[in-house]
């Protein structure tokens, strides 16, 4: 199993290198990632190449049996390029010019940088493609913004609507363009969203439109390296919940998609948890961490020293959602430069007494002693979240701010699931259904037609689908729907929604079946019931009489609607009395502690972590193997502040 570094040798004199290479063996660190951002030194002219130094550093490492991952360099193109082609540069929105001295300070369509860049991925995949020690590629570092507002992403956009309309007719239709007279009677008079109140659907096109053409400049270097070495892996660092690319899409022709991980603090667990399980769900396969955070991070008024324990336990966590391997970022923290505040494994002094390098350590004689028995095993899970790049980006609207933070409004949900020990998928809105016990859509403004069938489908074969409020009221250009709420599938909830309001700032109340009382925030459809039961009723003022939230039965399943923003303890009872039956029965655990499991063939590996600075105690219900202590445990058990467990457990 490989345990990695990210390491930047060009940071450091030659004479440090195999003193590095020496340590990082004592680590266990078997595979270590090289090459991001180089692009300076690797073709310091245009032309010129010097992989020398590179050689150089990848023999020492070589020789303490570790492997290479290759960068391509294109994150940071060099002065001499942006000297020579000026316009490689992105022109922001505001009409400046992006400049030199930062990184990603490219525009993605512009035809002189996929020439350079295609020269230097070239050489880079010939000069490396017959040498074992390079197991795999990551291109480019952190696709995503700036998006570019130049004369050639403008053509490029007005291509793309062309494909995707057809006519103008369509397009002014679609774009709704009858309003504030923004008709359009020629291609070449649609503008880029420069100016702040241009209508959602031309806003959903340009999102659409922006990472299209990131994919595009992706695959280009994919075909590169593929070609030339098609037994090395290729993939990128994804960056998570990041919203702006539809990385369903940017994941489609990578070998695996691997991600970097900032969880910051401990409170944040579920929504790295969240990230892990959409990382895995772009390609439905397990994944690596390419960049794990191992301790502070670039501004030491915002981030703050991992406690010793706390780096082991977000990398067991890592394991536990399906990472075959963890990359920490970064090997040694650098003295100079934007990210001098970062730590690495060892700090700036170079020493092997940083609390880092004593965990990295520590995880590395484990994994490599354990590791092997639950690599290349799957999550398997009941339950799937619906998570949309569409829908994200039609809660933009027309500004640069989202109406509702998406990742939020999953995560009400999900930690009421996560807190029973229940694994999640995230799934596109048409992927297959029927194999999930439970399904649920929060924030699913747009339900396509394809959609709309899969799910009427899944809950008339015997599915629970679950929707958070605002569900259905666009259609696939982010227009508002003209029929009643929530749209296409109102037989479904067996509802109907003729009223609704923004609860921020407002007072409340709900009560539910059993006399539950809570308070209601963020928004609130107001629920008239029609074949459907209400399992909680709006309990103030004019909002007397609508339910809050339903159930009704469609076919053989149940179509449950949450029509507002509810405290967690409502989310939680929901979740417990829906999947009762999918609560692992055998262990019982506080909601500080995460239960996640991993399968393969008839093994089961339960992986237990605290996340607390304290103790906590747990009762196993029946006698497990645990893998790190090797030891046989039973009862009650007490975890020390952040201790993981491992579990086998032979049989389901
Ligand atoms: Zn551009």
């Amino acid at each position: 199993m490989y345990l990695g570094v990210d390491y930047y040798p060009e940071h450091w004199e030659k004479e440090r290198w195999s003193v590095d290479a020496d340590f990082m063996q004592k680590a266990g660190i078997n595979v270590v990632r090289l090459a991001e951002f180089a692009w300076s030194k690797l073709e310091p002219e245009d032309d010129v190449y010097d992989f020398d130094w590179l050689d150089e550093v990848m023999d020492i490492l070589n020789k303490r049996g570790a492997k290479v991952i290759l960068c391509t360099p294109t994150a940071a193109p060099p002065i001499w390029l942006i000297e020579k082609h000026p316009d490689v540069l992105p022109l922001l929105r505001n009409g400046q010019r992006k400049a030199f001295g930062a990184r990603r300070h490219y525009c993605i369509t512009n035809r002189d940088y996929y020439y350079y860049s295609e020269r230097i991925i070239k050489k880079l995949a010939e000069h490396y493609r017959d040498n074992p020690q390079v197991i795999g590629w990551q291109v480019d570092n952190e696709f995503g913004n700036p998006k570019c507002y130049c004369s050639s992403c403008r053509k490029e956009f007005q291509h793309w609507l062309k494909l995707r309309h057809k006519t103008l007719e369509n397009l002014n239709q679609s774009w709704g363009n009858a309003f504030w007279s923004h008709d359009y009677t020629s291609w070449d008079q649609t503008p880029l969203p420069i100016v702040d109140h241009h209508n959602p659907a031309f806003d959903l096109d340009f999102r659409r439109f922006f990472s299209d053409v990131t994919v595009n400049y992706s695959n280009m270097q994919i075909k590169i390296l593929k070609k030339a070495s098609p037994e090395k892996f290729i993939t990128h660092n994804f960056m998570g919940l990041f919203p702006d690319l539809n990385y369903y899409h940017l994941a489609e022709k990578y070998d695996f998609v691997s991600w970097d991980n900032y969880p910051q603090k401990l409170e944040n667990r579920f929504h790295t948890a969240l990230a892990h399980d959409v990382m895995r769900g772009l390609k439905k396969k397990n994944f690596w961490v390419m960049e794990e955070q191992c301790s502070y991070l670039t501004r030491e008024d915002i981030t703050a020293t991992l406690s010793p324990g706390q780096m082991r336990l977000w990398t067991y966590q890592c394991y536990a959602h399906g990472a075959e391997a963890v990359v920490y970022f970064r090997w040694r923290a650098c003295s100079f430069g934007m990210e001098q505040f970062c730590s690495g494994i060892l700090q700036h002094d170079g020493t092997n007494k940083s609390i880092s390098y004593k965990e990295a350590a520590q995880i590395g004689s484990e994994i490599h002693r354990i590791g092997p028995q639950f690599e290349g095993s799957r999550v398997v899970s009941p339950v799937a979240i619906i998570y949309d790049y569409d829908n994200i980006w039609a809660n933009y609207s027309y500004q640069e701010r989202p109406m509702y933070n998406y990742p939020d409004e999953i995560l009400r949900f999900y930690k009421a699931i996560r807190k029973k020990g229940i694994n999640v998928d995230i799934v596109k809105p048409t992927d297959e259904l029927s194999k999930y016990k439970a399904v649920i859509a929060p924030l699913m403004y747009i339900v396509t037609d394809e959609a709309e069938n899969n799910i009427k489908r899944y809950v008339e074969e015997g599915g629970i689908f679950i929707a958070g409020f605002r569900f259905g009221i666009k259609d696939i250009h982010s227009n508002m729907v003209k029929s009643v709420l929530p749209g296409k599938l109102k037989k479904l909830f067996g509802i109907s929604i003729y009223t609704w309001d923004n609860l921020r700032g407002k007072k409340v109340e709900v009560k539910d079946d059993e006399g539950n009382i809570y308070q209601a925030d963020t928004f609130a459809d107001l629920i008239t019931l029609k074949e459907a039961k209400p399992i909680a009723k709006y309990n103030s003022s004019w909002y007397t009489g609508h339910a809050a939230a339903t159930v009704n039965t469609f076919g053989k399943g149940r179509a449950y609607y949450v029509g507002c923003g509810l405290p967690q303890s409502f989310y939680d009872r929901l979740i417990e009395k829906v999947l009762s039956p999918l609560i692992l029965k055998s262990i019982k655990a506080p909601d500080e502690v995460e239960i996640t499991t991993r399968e393969e063939d008839n093994k089961r590996f339960i992986f237990i972590m605290n996340f607390s600075d304290k103790p906590s105690r747990i009762f196993l219900g029946e006698e497990y193997t645990e893998l790190i202590k090797g030891k046989r445990l039973e009862g009650k058990i007490k975890l020390d502040p952040f201790e993981v467990l491992i579990l086998e457990r032979i049989g389901k």
